[in-house]
């Protein structure tokens, strides 16, 4: 997981496996190329930013210990033996994480934000805009990142919750499309602590509501939530999922890990 692989150029990223096969069959009858522009000819990135206070605020930092970033990339890992390339981006780093040479190398982009919403350069939001609407990025937005900016521009709503409880609230989360491709392999499962984000959800329509799910309250009453679903924004697929507070393991759970490994190949450009 790191930003140091070599990548020769956009063309020679974007080309089709069996058209980077090939190069690799002229490598070796003699054509100098060298090893590293081969290999990165056949890997595709994804980037897991997030704002770098889940592994400093005591109650997250259990949970968390090397931010929310961190957890989703090693639950990505498998994505690995497809050809992936995982980076880590924060933004406690240069350039709030990502740089310009890094975001137009991304094929999509996976985002964890809280308390720093606010702080997030408007520049850096109009590039990821851009590069979703214009060139196709895919964009993964999970839990208080529906309040991030980078959502908000890109679904042009509030994109606010009619409520927000963390107050020992379990869900259980069921797959309403299982025919969608972020689906395959999830069943319907639970958690056993989420906050709770109350329905209405101030986006637009979804082109797919993939998973939904129904609280249960601390008093035992039940409450409707919507848990994950899609658009398609100018070129870009958008996926949100609404599990992922800080002081919950979630990102570590088998269920959402398949969720989340779904869910990259599915929002990256298309070939
Ligand atoms: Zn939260």
């Amino acid at each position: 997981m790191n930003n140091n692989s070599f990548r020769p150029n956009l063309s020679v990223s974007r080309l089709p496996r069996r058209a980077a096969l090939g190069w690799g069959v002229a490598a070796t009858a003699g054509v100098i190329l060298a090893p590293s522009v081969f290999a990165a000819a056949a890997k595709r990135k994804v980037v897991v930013w997030s704002e770098g206070t889940a592994n400093v605020d005591p109650g997250s930092k259990k949970v968390y210990p090397n931010d929310i970033n961190t957890a989703i990339a090693d639950g990505l890992k498998p994505l690995e033996a497809d050809g992936w390339e995982i980076v880590t981006a924060s933004l406690t780093q240069p350039n709030q994480g990502i740089s310009d040479d890094l975001l137009n190398s991304t094929d999509v982009l996976i985002w964890w934000g809280h308390k720093k919403h606010g702080d997030v350069k408007d520049e850096l939001v109009n590039k990821i805009v851009k590069r979703v609407k214009e060139e196709g990025m895919g964009y993964i937005a999970t839990h208080s990142s529906h309040f991030a900016k980078p959502l908000k521009r890109l679904l042009g709503t509030p994109c606010s919750w009619r409520e927000y409880k963390a107050d020992g609230t379990s869900v259980k989360i069921i797959v309403k499309d299982p025919t969608h491709p972020i689906a395959k392999g999830v069943k319907d499962f639970s958690l056993p602590k989420i906050e709770r984000y109350g329905n209405p959800f101030a986006v637009p329509k979804p082109e797919s509501l993939i998973f939904d799910g129904i609280y249960t309250k601390p008093d035992g009453s039940t409450a409707p939530g919507d848990m994950g679903m899609c658009w398609t924004i100018g070129k870009g697929r958008v996926f949100y999922f609404t599990p992922g507070h800080e002081t919950y393991d979630d990102y570590y759970r088998p269920e959402v890990r398949q969720i989340f490994l779904n869910a990259v190949p599915w929002a990256a450009p298309k070939k």
